[in-house]
């Protein structure tokens, strides 16, 4: 059995795994940090400074009240986030948003992280599976892991379970969905391993509104792909642009098929069109638009989906999307404490379990190192509760998703955003006026309630594990 003296391997120098070596050491265990910068570059990361944000200086929303990103800022500055006090002793002026120095920011942490008697750095590129005396180790390489790494956790997992691009449809919060014109419906009401005959939401065209709709598409701007992505289309995956390209009928011949459905709001007339909408997590809150994985910019997705008939109001948990990005297939390979089960010896945190963004990226890598400690400490280990923004990530890439796509046999784990969607139900308290609230009211004391239990529920948690692992 391994001792608390000796150190926890972490792979990777990034946002998580930077968040990940701070919570460990202030625990009291020893780290190594695995930093292959600057020996070996990647295509996005410019310096050899832990923590560096590659693309936007931007942590999005700091309101946690309003905003499960906001709200996922909070719990990580309860649990002592290196990453939130850097950001936020570097911040900028951004409205809500919390913005930072990237320079600044990147220099507080490379700082702190060396001068921390229990870290050591050490620069260079993991190249192949972690020597056996490596007990405890996080892997935290980020959506850039090198390729020599990579093939050694293809051979780990198996060749399929670890991808090299997302392909993101978007993801529509369930309430937000017109159900005076949608219904839900299998097609040929099929119930398949698991279903109803009823699992799809559908949304019926008429010839006119697809005609429109198929204009949009082809007008629409759409992102380029980066020199060093190349273009990742593969004939089962393409980007409905794209595929709307290739003629008028490819849509409806395609996923937007409109046979085997009868719209029980107007059973006599037949849809020229549907576009279907498939569970996307077991709380059944969020629904994906099947098939229509997308390029297309943020403003354009907004404008053109809303038109599709019971989607005029969609608010949308996420917009698609096309980008490289080095992720697993989380829920079959990881255990609930992000061990793979493979070789329980791994942890893994970061984009790279199939959360996305610098946040999210980092919460998952102090989870990781709770669970590190926890482990060295021979302590229990809790994970943090699912009515929390840590827990509802967690949840998200180690059960909560849906896996396994029964008509395509194909996987549909895709990364994933923090967002209200993923968290439990909760009712609202009612007002002391006894007035019931509606609309925006409503919605924002909803989010409110959620956020208020979830911080409590974080630090129950984290007084658990702090005692535990004293
Ligand atoms: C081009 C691009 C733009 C992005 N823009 C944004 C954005 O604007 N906003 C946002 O919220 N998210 C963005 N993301 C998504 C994501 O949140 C960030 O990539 C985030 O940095 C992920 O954190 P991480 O710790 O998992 O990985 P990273 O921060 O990438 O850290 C991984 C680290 O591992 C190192 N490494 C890789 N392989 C090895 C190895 N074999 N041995 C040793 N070290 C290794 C890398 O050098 C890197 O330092 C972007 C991603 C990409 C690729």
């Amino acid at each position: 059995m391994s001792t608390s003296t000796e150190p926890v391997h972490i792979i990777g120098g990034g946002l998580a795994g930077s968040e990940a070596a701070w919570q460990i050491a202030q625990r009291g265990v020893s780290v190594i940090l695995h930093e292959m910068r600057p020996d070996v570059k990647t295509d996005a990361h410019q310096t050899d400074g832990l923590a560096e944000l590659v693309c936007s200086n931007s942590f999005r929303s700091d309101d946690w009240e309003n905003n499960a990103v906001g709200l996922l800022h909070e719990e990580m500055r309860h649990a002592g986030s290196i990453i939130m006090s850097a950001a936020d002793l570097h911040k900028l002026p951004a409205g809500g948003a919390l913005a930072v120095d990237r320079d600044g920011f990147s220099d507080e942490v490379t700082k702190r992280l060396n001068e921390h008697p229990l870290i050591k750095i050490e620069r260079g590129e993991i190249t192949e599976a972690p020597p056996t005396d490596w007990t405890s180790i996080i892997v935290a390489t980020g959506p850039l892991t090198s390729k020599n790494l990579s093939k050694v956790i293809q051979s780990l997992t198996g060749e399929d379970e670890l991808a090299f691009f997302d392909a993101i449809a978007p993801i529509i919060y369930k309430d937000s969905i017109d159900f005076d014109i949608c219904w839900f419906q299998s097609r040929y009401d099929k119930e398949g391993p698991g279903g109803t005959g009823a699992d799809y939401i559908n949304c019926p065209m008429t010839e006119e509104q697809y005609n429109e709709f198929l204009d949009a598409l082809a007008s629409a701007d759409t992102t380029e792909f980066k020199e060093w992505e190349g273009t990742p289309y593969f004939e089962g995956c393409l980007p409905i642009e794209v595929m709307a390209g290739r003629g008028r009928e490819t849509l409806r011949y395609g996923p937007m098929k409109p046979v085997g459905l009868t719209n029980p709001h107007n059973p006599n007339v037949k849809a020229h069109a549907i576009v279907q909408l498939r569970q996307d997590n077991a709380l059944g809150s969020l629904y994906n638009m099947v098939g229509f994985q997308t390029k297309l910019k943020y403003g354009a997705q907004t404008e053109i989906f809303q038109k599709i008939p019971g989607l005029e109001n969609a608010q949308f948990a996420r917009l698609g999307g096309l980008h490289r990005n080095t992720f697993l297939n989380s829920p079959k390979v990881l255990d609930s404490e992000l061990r793979l089960n493979a070789d329980k010896r791994m942890r893994f945190a970061g984009q790279i379990t199939g959360v996305e963004g610098y946040i999210e990226s980092a919460a998952i890598g102090l989870l990781a190192g709770h669970f590190a400690v926890a482990e060295r400490t021979n302590s229990a280990i809790t994970t943090p509760p699912l009515t929390t923004a840590h827990g509802a990530l967690l949840n998200h890439i180690t059960g909560g998703h849906l896996a396994g796509n029964t008509e395509t046999g194909g996987k549909t784990f895709q990364p994933m955003n923090v967002n209200f969607g993923l968290f439990p139900e909760i009712e609202i308290p009612k007002p002391v006026d006894g007035k019931r609230l509606r609309g925006k009211e409503k919605n924002r004391a909803k989010r409110r309630a959620v956020s208020v239990r979830a911080l409590e529920h974080f630090d129950g948690w984290l007084d658990n594990t702090n005692t535990a692992s004293v």
